[in-house]
């Protein structure tokens, strides 16, 4: 078998936590081209039932949407609950849902500050703890987090220190976990994206017009692309990246290098 067809995820079953919309929709259709089943889990669940539904008529895959808030752990129980029930087994967990609000540090209220912290941190912990158990179980698995360039460098100008915080956090969380489930063939990486044309940057009122200058800065002179990120996680789900654990891939066009 040549290594393309090795990389496909025929028959996997997958969940993507933010996965209605952004780098979640996008990277949950490049699993379904792959072959796998999916769970499409977010808050918004009438989002999530169109991305479930068009993965299903484009790609001839099994896709359901589950409505959970990952910040809550019976939601996050629920959820694999139910896609043990409907799937059998869960093979791949993409941690990836998160917001990001921009507050200078001296005016964040204690509310906003755990509100990111919560979403961000705490939620890829419950996802991929809930994951990691199922998996341990099974005998094997991948989680995939989703950090960001932000845990490695202090974007400017927009002041976002508690997103910058909990991105770190997902790092070296994401580490932690490998290090810890390494012998039980459970492999835990992150992808770090630097800026990506989504609704939390190209529809945030703060965001969004900083975008030209985020332009000037970046080495390839424009942002990326939700589908620049699909084939690192293609990767990283399959079977070819079983030397891979506790790795961070930082795909941001060089904008870390300078
Ligand atoms: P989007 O805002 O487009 O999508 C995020 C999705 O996550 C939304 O569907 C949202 O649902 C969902 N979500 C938010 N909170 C929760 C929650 N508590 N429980 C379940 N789902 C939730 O963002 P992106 O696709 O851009 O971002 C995806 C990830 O990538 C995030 O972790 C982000 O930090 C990270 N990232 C993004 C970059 C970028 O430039 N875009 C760069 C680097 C990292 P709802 O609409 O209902 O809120």
């Amino acid at each position: 078998m040549g290594i393309i067809e090795k990389m496909r995820l025929d028959g996997k079953k997958i969940f993507v936590t933010g996965g209605a919309r952004g780098i979640g929709k996008s990277v949950a259709i490049a699993f379904a081209e792959a072959g796998a089943d999916l769970a499409i889990v977010d808050l918004d669940i009438a989002e999530a039932e169109k991305t479930a539904a068009e993965l299903e008529q484009n790609h001839g895959i099994k896709a359901i949407a589950i409505q959970t808030d990952v910040t809550k752990p019976e939601d996050v129980e629920a959820m694999i609950e139910k896609i043990l029930h409907v799937f059998g087994r869960l093979d791949v967990a993409f941690c990836n849902a998160g917001i990001c609000l921009n507050i200078p540090a001296e005016e964040m209220t204690y509310e906003q500050w755990k509100k990111v912290i919560d979403i961000n941190l705490t939620g890829v912990f419950l996802t991929a703890q809930a994951a990691g158990k199922v998996m341990l179980k099974q005998g094997g698995g991948s989680i995939i987090n989703t950090a960001s360039m932000s845990g490695h460098i202090v974007n400017v100008p927009q002041p976002q220190s508690s997103y910058n915080a909990s991105k770190a956090g997902v790092i070296q969380l994401t580490k932690s976990l490998a290090v810890e489930w390494a012998t039980r063939n459970v492999r835990v990486n992150c992808i770090s994206p630097g800026y990506i044309g989504t609704e939390l940057t190209l529809n945030s009122p703060s965001l969004k017009p900083l975008i030209a200058q985020w332009n000037e800065m970046a080495p390839l002179g424009r942002m990326g692309r939700p589908e620049e990120l699909q084939s690192i996680c293609v990767y990283l789900a399959g079977d070819t990246s079983s030397f891979t654990t506790g790795a961070d891939f930082v795909v941001d066009g060089a904008f870390t290098c300078i």
